[in-house]
């Protein structure tokens, strides 16, 4: 049974960027800008919002983003900061707590 009344839920937010070219793959028009937040929902309902994640860019149409470690410049960084588990369906990185990933849709519990 799953009951589900208030918590922090992730919300992911896009804007499509008609005029921005994609540098992986090239196209234009496919481009989005998108940013998860951390929201504080009470019976579904978001109550506020507790966290504007950092925004990225991201291709619809090649699956390139802009975040770190998705083939950028270089090598990711030794060490890097561990930021939780990833998603077990699209492996991006997702925070503790949240049910379902933002950029697939997946189940994480
Ligand atoms: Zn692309
Ligand atoms: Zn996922």
């Amino acid at each position: 049974m799953f009951v589900f009344v208030g918590g922090v839920s992730p919300h992911a937010v896009s804007r499509d960027l008609p005029a921005r070219e994609c540098p992986a793959c090239g196209a234009v028009g496919a481009m989005q800008e998108r940013r998860v937040d951390s929201d504080l929902s009470l019976f579904f309902v978001r109550v506020l919002t507790l966290e504007r994640g950092a925004p990225f860019l991201a291709c619809t149409r090649c699956g390139w983003t802009s975040m770190a470690g998705s083939g950028g410049n270089g090598a990711p960084a030794a060490g890097a900061v561990a930021q939780g588990p990833a998603c077990p369906h699209c492996g991006s990185d997702v925070q503790r707590g949240w049910q379902w990933c933002p950029f697939c849709g997946g189940p994480l519990w």
